[in-house]
């Protein structure tokens, strides 16, 4: 059996015949960028997570950036931003010329931990960044409350946790703004780049729009500062076809990871990730952590140990991610040191993703826990 780490092959072939006279249909018109399909879009993305305004935008990094240049962050501010996330979390802040703030991550929800927000907070922090990391939500009550008490601003960066909620309310309408990602491996994946922001602020939605298209309203007149991150017509239309599907789609994600816990279970070398009571985890990923604990120098039973044989058994996997952020090089400057946040460290070196898509069989997944339980038992 071969198992990959996700599928978009088989994604294609379901929209195929709904986008293909779409797209020729683009190529035909000859609007490529901003036109009605990206309109469209934003309407039925917008509804689906109970958000007033949706800019469709060029990719989530941009939205990122976006989101924060757009609420006037700059020069001398700081952002919290959680340790253990993708780097495009922290460009937003680093583009804007503010400074990252890394905040370490809580052991089960391996979420910003609302408790360690408190002590990272000085007169300079503007802005809190919560990750709804590997598609479940991050706890926005608790990071809202001090945030609350120190005048700070929260947004969120819903990359990877399109239609996840939280006690019951879609992400991306949980703060002031939010940022999407639609690259294709995403839940929601695009062909090709491709991002949005969404708030239900009107003022700051009018300055979303602008700052995409060069900071302008009427065209030459340019009122603020901006830049080209548009949305092309091709992804809006893609992702209007795809967004029909989404649901369904994050369904089988769920149920693969019902199965992959009922298969796992008994495994005591690892730790199967959690569905907080208050959330509807949409499993972008499905991050398991191999003990280092037990890593036993005899029999070796490492986490590389059991990549490798993975690999040599066709099942893929991957790290998600390998370093953190607050130890990245690029951010040497900060002057963090190794054990400065060491929920998100050990979480680095322990974490392993299986695969995880909506087409994943049932005896793929009972596959891969053969083999992970095989390799642990020899
Ligand atoms: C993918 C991702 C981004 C960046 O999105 P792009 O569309 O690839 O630019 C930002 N934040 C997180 C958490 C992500 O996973």
């Amino acid at each position: 059996m071969n198992v990959p780490f996700m599928d978009l092959k088989a994604q294609y072939n379901i929209i195929k015949d709904e986008v293909t006279p779409r797209i020729e249909h683009i190529f035909e018109n000859t609007a490529y960028v901003s036109g009605k399909g990206v309109a469209a879009f934003e309407q039925e993305f917008a509804m689906a997570h109970n958000v007033k305004y949706c800019s469709g935008v060029s990719s989530g990094t941009d939205g990122n950036h976006m989101v924060l240049w757009a609420l006037g962050i700059g020069p001398g501010d700081e952002v919290i931003i959680p340790a253990n996330t993708f780097i495009a979390t922290a460009w937003g802040a680093t583009l804007c010329g503010a400074t990252p703030v890394f905040v370490d991550c809580n052991p089960v929800s391996y979420n910003l931990d609302p408790n360690k927000l408190e002590m990272a907070i000085t007169p300079k922090t503007k802005a809190i960044v919560a990750v709804h990391l590997y598609g479940q939500p991050a706890d926005m009550d608790s990071i809202q409350a001090v945030a609350d008490k120190h005048n700070i601003t929260v947004v969120e960066d819903c990359a990877q946790a399109h239609l996840s909620e939280y006690k019951g309310r879609k992400v991306g309408s949980l703060a002031k703004a939010a940022s999407f990602s639609f690259y294709p491996g995403k839940n929601l994946g695009a062909f090709g780049e491709a991002g949005a922001v969404v708030t239900n602020d009107e003022a700051l939605a009018a300055t979303f729009k602008m700052m995409r298209d060069h900071g302008s309203e009427q065209k030459y007149t340019h009122k603020v500062f901006g830049h080209n991150y548009r949305m092309e017509e091709l992804q809006g239309n893609v992702l209007s076809v795809k967004l029909k599907h989404l649901d369904s789609w994050t369904q089988k994600r769920r149920a693969a990871a019902d199965t992959y816990r009922k298969n796992l279970q008994g495994i005591n070398q690892i730790i199967v990730p959690e569905e907080l009571p208050e959330n509807k985890h949409v499993y972008h990923l499905f991050v398991i952590q191999v003990k280092t604990s037990n890593n036993d120098s005899e029999n070796a039973h490492t986490r590389e140990g059991l990549q490798r044989f993975l690999k040599d058994n066709n099942i893929a996997s991957g790290l998600h991610y390998p370093i953190p952020l607050h130890l990245q090089p690029c951010f040497e400057y900060l002057g963090y040191q190794k054990g400065d946040l060491p929920v998100s460290e050990t979480l680095a070196k322990q974490c392993l993703s299986l695969p995880m898509f909506p087409e994943l069989t049932e005896a793929q997944i009972q596959y891969v826990c053969e083999n992970i339980r095989n390799y642990f038992t020899t």
